[in-house]
């Protein structure tokens, strides 16, 4: 009975939600953050990093312009 627990592959894959998940994100919350990329146009958000903005779909990156 106790077999069936203590099995070694647990039944959790993540993998398939993950991505997902990582869409849904971008689409609604990040995606009112992030600036549309001037290459791909509007539809295509860059990714927000600590100094700089990239498109994960062309590659374009801004830099952040450091004021003051
Ligand atoms: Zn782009």
């Amino acid at each position: 009975m106790a077999k069936e627990r203590k099995g070694k592959k647990p039944k959790k894959k993540a993998k398939k939600m993950k991505k997902h998940a990582y869409y849904e994100i971008k689409g609604t919350v990040l995606s009112r953050k992030n600036v549309a990329c001037p290459k791909c146009g509007a539809g295509v958000f860059m990714a927000t990093h600590k100094d700089r903005q990239t498109c994960g779909k062309c590659g374009y990156t801004e830099w952040k312009k450091q004021g003051s």
